[in-house]
């Protein structure tokens, strides 16, 4: 009989997820099994079990791409780990090497790839199957809680700040100050950039005041594109949309400096309009970004490690989810909140 461990498990699209005993899973070759520390929980993690995106995962699933944990079982080949390393699961489970995104550093963009939480079973698990040459490589003695976010979060908006192409001493504009743009005002700071921050809520723009923003704009302020515009001498040079919604696009777009660069990450459902002529007019470019390779998620926890991003964690039981997802869908959620499964355990 197979061992079983306590998992929280999508059944069905927008119901709430329950909290089972589940077989713990074996690794296959290249596979590692990773017994979770911590795991963070992404507003992505509720578009997954809401099914808000045209590319749904397959029910029942377990969710969960910020799996902070340990080592504890290598699938046939694997040599580069070790029972007890620390490592990193992330959102990009694996992708296939050989197709001309995995081939140009783009691993990204691979149409073969996996995700964590979504087509593979996640972290809100006492623990979770990762690719040996997808996880990230942690320090023995690292903060697990601490590092969670890092794992999406963290990269995802250090990679889309780089993709802004904003440079050291240059402004950029943080829309959205959850679990991401919470990380990003620092990661921005620690690029040598001036942040202005917008939210629609007065919690998250004073976390924001505290994180090092130079200004806070609440989204719904009348004057709120005229404040971004008159503290930038013009505009921002590039724009990080982390907020999870549409009407936050569409202001992006104002706040804008000429021949200036916008890149996406939030993903709430729906479109948002886009006026031609501004952006041939003032040569704007608008890119999504979604998540970041392996290299960039190395250096989003190194920059972590050095002490240079903190991040803003509460611990919860994993039975405490559906309640920690209707808080993030209020907005009600300070930072990021990350499930505990160091205490406890499903096996028996
Ligand atoms: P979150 O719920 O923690 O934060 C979202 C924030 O947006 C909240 O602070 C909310 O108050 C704010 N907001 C809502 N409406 C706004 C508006 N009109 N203007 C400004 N701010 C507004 O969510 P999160 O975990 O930070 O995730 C944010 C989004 O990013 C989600 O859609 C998620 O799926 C997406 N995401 C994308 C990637 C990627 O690789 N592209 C990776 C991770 C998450
Ligand atoms: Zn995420």
């Amino acid at each position: 009989m197979s061992k079983l461990m306590k998992a929280a498990v999508v059944h069905e699209f927008t119901k709430p997820l329950k909290i089972e005993c589940v077989p713990i899973p074996v690794p296959g070759p290249g596979e590692i099994l990773v017994k979770v520390m911590a795991c963070g929980v992404c507003h992505t993690d509720l578009h997954a079990a809401d099914g808000d995106w045209p590319v749904k995962p397959t029910p029942p699933f377990i969710p969960g791409h910020e799996a902070a944990g340990v080592v504890v079982e290598l699938g046939p080949g694997v040599t580069d780990f070790e029972k007890g390393d620390a490592v990193g699961v992330a959102w990009l489970h694996d992708a296939c090497m050989r197709c001309e995104y995995c081939q140009t550093g783009w691993e990204t963009l691979c149409e073969h790839q996996h995700n964590t939480g979504y087509s593979r079973d996640g972290g809100f698990a006492e623990y979770v199957i990762a690719s040996a040459a997808f996880a990230a490589r942690l320090p023995k003695d690292v903060d697990f809680t601490a590092i969670s976010p890092i794992l999406c979060a963290g990269v995802t908006t250090y990679k889309g700040l780089k993709e802004t192409e904003a440079k050291p001493g240059e402004w950029v504009a943080i829309s959205g100050i959850g679990g991401l743009g919470h990380v990003a005002i620092q990661y921005a700071k620690a690029m040598g950039l001036k942040v202005v921050a917008i939210d629609i809520s007065a919690d998250k723009l004073n976390m924001a005041q505290d994180l090092g923003a130079d200004l806070c704009v609440n989204a719904r302020d009348d004057g709120a594109i005229d404040q971004v515009i008159a503290a930038t001498g013009g505009g921002a040079h590039g724009v990080l949309v982390t907020a999870v919604s549409p009407a936050a696009f569409s202001q992006a777009i104002k706040m804008v400096r000429r021949k200036g660069t916008i890149s996406l990450v939030g993903l709430p459902p729906g479109e948002f309009e886009t006026p031609i002529f501004d952006i041939v007019l003032k040569r704007i470019t608008i890119r999504g970004s979604i998540v970041g390779t392996r290299r960039d998620l190395e250096e989003a926890i190194a920059f972590a490690l050095e002490g240079k991003v903190k991040t803003e964690t509460k611990r919860a039981p994993v039975e405490d989810i559906n309640d920690i997802f209707m808080r993030l869908k209020a907005g009600k959620v300070d930072g990021r909140m990350v499930l505990d499964f160091t205490h406890g355990t499903g096996e028996d």
